[in-house]
């Protein structure tokens, strides 16, 4: 099954490929669709479905969106939907590296470090079916960043169950702990069961 991913990012295609081990994620980019709705939900899922409803109105075809972030407990939970955005200035994106530096600095002194990232997917199979799914990943944002792994926050996110930042871990070992990998993973039984059945038919 050819599954179109409404997402521009390549950190988050290679993880949700991995994750879905067997499906062929193709960006609306790959195939020269221009593709940047307006994320104007009031939370992760609202995102999510406006991000799949926006590529299937495009292409028709099964369509997957992820909507993803931190939310930090002393922010009062932001950034949260707005972790892609965090600390833009008059429409100047910063690095990722920035957004943590200036997370780490925005926490200074904070007791409270305890934050946890939440991933909401929304699978688009055809005009009347449909599939929502969220989960969360519980940890603390770290005082210093560390490795180099993963993209985003991850150098400075510790996943609370095992005590170890993200970006230290070695390549797939956060999909056994994230909030990607417990909701691709829930997501993938659907697919699964959805590409047994078309080949019965
Ligand atoms: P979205 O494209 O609006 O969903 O943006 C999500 C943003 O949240 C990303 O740009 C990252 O900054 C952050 N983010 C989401 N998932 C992760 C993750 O697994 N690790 C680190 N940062 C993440």
């Amino acid at each position: 099954m050819k599954l179109y991913f409404a997402s521009g990012n390549d950190h988050k295609r290679k993880e949700m490929s991995r994750l879905l081990g067997g499906y062929e994620l193709t960006l609306p980019k790959d195939e020269g669709i221009a593709f940047d709705p307006e994320e104007t939900g009031r939370d992760f899922i609202g995102n999510a479905v406006i991000k799949a409803e926006a590529l299937y109105a495009l292409v028709h075809a099964p369509v997957l969106a992820d909507d993803s972030g931190l939310c930090v407990d002393a922010l009062g939970g932001g950034p949260g939907i707005y972790s892609a955005r965090y600390g833009e200035e008059d429409g100047r994106k910063l690095s990722d590296r920035e957004k943590y530096m200036l997370l780490l600095k925005n926490l200074e002194g904070a007791e409270d470090r305890s934050a946890h990232f939440t991933t909401a997917l929304c699978l688009i199979l055809s005009d009347d079916r449909r599939c929502i799914i969220q989960e969360t990943c519980d940890g603390w944002i770290a005082t210093e960043p560390s490795g180099s792994n993963g993209f985003g926050y991850d150098p400075v996110f510790v996943i609370g169950e095992i005590g170890r930042i993200t970006a230290d871990l070695p390549e797939g070992e956060k999909d056994i702990y994230s909030h990607r990998g417990k909701a691709a993973r829930l997501m993938k039984l659907i697919l699964d069961k959805e590409t047994h059945d078309d080949s019965k038919e």
